[in-house]
């Protein structure tokens, strides 16, 4: 099988040409982190998954996890790529090199991690929860918890989880049971179950650092009596060395779908009284703080389904120029004609322009995300830093939300460009589409981030993040109306952030109105629409770099990959953004038929 697992010349346009990374070079923050380093990084971290991860991918799904003894065991074919990518330092390039980190732009972790997420996305989860937690105790953490915990957890000696869900608190994490008693020497006794965590117990590190979300006696009902505590799966004495076992068992692990690689554990805190914690910032204040790595690792499950898209869309494609079936439709009766390959067959290129598009999109939207993030960091004024902030959270919903469900239909159209093949094991891409499938649920699923992109995100500050949007999005359109030959596109681009924004007034209002059941019903197609204005609005800015290399300076090699970047924003203009209009028609009609339908007419008693 050809190991392609990401388009490097499109990496690097996107990171050097349309988001022009290496310009954080100029701050003292990431002053190493010049074009030469930064490529060097994307080559090893290419090679590393090409060599390493790419291989334990269908591997860790044939064996997946076994749990013996209240034990998990990790696939086999996982334990040399966790120390090559842990002693590599891949588990935290961002983070600060006081703590293990690499000192480098979230940009060029996100484009690193689609790589590694191309290659084995369930591997991934591993490094990127235990990120998440690291990112936890560096905010809130007292010196003595980041002293005991924070580097093992950056440099991923040890593991580190996120448990929320229980049994009947899923979506609802308000819903939470796990108490917290505090203890005379100001630990907490921590007593409950927490189901589906991710990477909850295996064999890859020593030691496993759990956030646990619980409620301290007597806190207030809901979301507001909820605190965040550290606890670990062996207790850390204060020199540092690992202790006794910290009564968390694990007592089975799910049998599921995809990702079969990680274990996904019900973990059973204090069954025998002994579970110990230590409170993350203050108490009831807890859900505050686990959004912070909650918005993370929305981020984080965006760039998984890129890297889930990516390679599923590298697949097809290198498939299609190789397997020939049929003739061309332009052969007429000629049964002498030959066979051709199956890109040649208009069907077969519209989903693969289909799948381009969204791979391309989708990734110009997550690196932007990142230099968001890093522009927050390097920016010394408060109001650029206040609109990076401001991007962040309104787009994060979109990043996650949008993402997951695009890269979902990505995948499932790499089943169908393979034909029987995409079904069956010998090939990819049904695996891919398996592995991709959770994360449209987890983190969050996509219709709680359709209503947080509704109900809280678009109102925010009266709507500003959003209009603040809208007009980064009119600064690209400007400049492509100046661009001979895209002013039709940039059009075309404009009249749907027109009626985006006209929808989006509408359905505000009605969000707070009487009919706000009838608004949230569309809360989802609504975060549909206005991710398919977002990949318009980043195909347009491609699309302007690319115009203006092709007047200019491209050499004959790059001519291809240039007119590729024109050709997809006129597919997305031309051929989705009027699917898009009519969405937003559907959504303006806010029909009540949703709501009013009574349960009992559902039918199927
Ligand atoms: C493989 C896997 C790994 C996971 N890893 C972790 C982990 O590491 N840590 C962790 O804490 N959790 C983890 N989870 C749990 C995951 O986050 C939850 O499954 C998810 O949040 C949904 O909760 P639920 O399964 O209880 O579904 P429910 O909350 O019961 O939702 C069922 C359906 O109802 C919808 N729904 C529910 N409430 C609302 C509402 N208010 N408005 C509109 N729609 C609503 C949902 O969108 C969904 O479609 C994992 C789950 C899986 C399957």
């Amino acid at each position: 099988m050809t190991q392609i697992l990401t388009d490097r010349r499109d990496v690097d346009f996107v990171l050097f040409e349309q988001m022009k990374v290496d310009k954080l070079s100029k701050h003292e923050r990431f002053k190493i982190a010049n074009k030469k380093t930064l490529k060097l990084i994307i080559s090893e971290g290419r090679n590393l998954a090409i060599n390493e991860l790419f291989p334990a991918h269908v591997a860790g799904d044939r064996e997946g996890c076994k749990f013996e003894n209240g034990k998990v065991i990790a696939p086999e074919s996982f334990r040399k790529p966790y120390k090559l990518f842990q002693e590599g330092g891949w588990v935290s390039l961002a983070e600060d090199i006081e703590w293990g980190g690499q000192g480098m732009p979230v940009a060029i972790t996100y484009a690193a991690n689609e790589c590694f997420n191309a290659a084995n996305c369930t591997f991934m989860m591993y490094p990127e929860l235990t990120h998440g937690a690291g990112k936890l105790i560096e905010k809130f953490g007292t010196d003595k918890q980041k002293s005991l915990y924070l580097k093992n957890v950056f440099t991923g000696k040890w593991g580190g989880t996120m448990l929320l869900t229980e049994q009947e608190a899923g979506s609802d994490v308000g819903a939470i049971s796990t108490s917290a008693v505090k203890n005379y020497d100001g630990t907490y006794s921590i007593t409950g179950n927490k189901i589906f965590i991710s990477s909850g117990e295996h064999d890859l590190t020593e030691n496993i650092i759990h956030a646990v979300l619980a409620r301290v006696e007597g806190a207030p009902a809901g979301t507001k009596g909820i605190s965040l505590f550290l606890v670990p799966r062996i207790r850390v004495n204060d020199d540092g060395t690992l202790g006794e076992p910290n009564d968390v068992v694990c007592t089975g692990i799910e049998d599921k779908m995809g990702i079969h690689g990680n274990p996904s554990c019900s973990l059973s805190l204090g069954d025998k009284g002994n579970c110990k914690g230590t409170l993350l910032g203050k108490e009831n204040k807890g859900l505050q703080a686990m959004f912070i790595m909650m918005n993370e690792a929305r981020l984080t499950v965006g760039v998984q389904a890129l890297g889930c898209a990516t390679a599923s869309y590298l697949h097809a494609l290198n498939y299609a120029r190789e397997r020939r079936q049929g003739k061309s439709l332009m052969s007429g009766k000629d049964q002498n004609a030959p066979s051709i390959q199956i890109i040649g067959h208009p069907d077969v290129r519209r989903q693969l322009l289909t799948m381009k598009v969204y791979v391309e999109g989708i990734r110009s939207l997550i690196y932007y995300l990142g230099m968001c993030i890093d522009q927050m960091h390097v920016s010394d004024n408060e109001d650029e830093k206040a609109k990076y902030q401001g991007l962040v959270d309104l787009l994060t919903p979109v990043a996650k939300g949008y993402v997951t469900d695009k890269a979902f239909e990505v995948c499932n159209h790499g089943i169908q460009v393979f034909g029987g093949y995409g079904y069956i094991k010998d090939y990819p891409a049904e695996q891919l589409l398996r592995d991709c499938r959770i994360t449209l649920i987890y983190e969050g699923t996509n219709g709680i981030q359709a209503i947080d992109f509704l109900g809280r995100k678009l109102g925010m500050n009266k709507g500003k993040l959003f209009y603040d949007l809208l007009g980064e999005i009119k600064k690209t359109i400007t400049k492509a109306g100046q661009a001979a030959g895209l002013e039709g596109l940039a059009a075309g681009v404009e009249k749907a952030v027109e009626k985006l924004k006209k929808t989006a007034g509408i359905l505000m209002k009605a969000a707070v109105s009487p009919k706000a059941l009838n608004a949230f019903a569309f809360a989802h197609p609504f975060l549909e629409v206005t991710g398919d204005v977002i990949m318009s609005w980043m195909l347009l800015s491609r699309a302007v770099i690319a115009d203006d290399r092709l007047k200019t300076k491209a050499g004959k090699k790059d001519i291809p990959f240039y007119e590729g970047q024109i050709k997809s924003v006129e597919f997305f203009v031309e051929s989705i953004l009027p699917v898009t209009s009519g969405k937003m028609d559907s959504i303006l009609a806010m029909s009540a038929s949703i709501v009013d339908i009574q349960d009992s007419s559902f039918g199927g008693k």
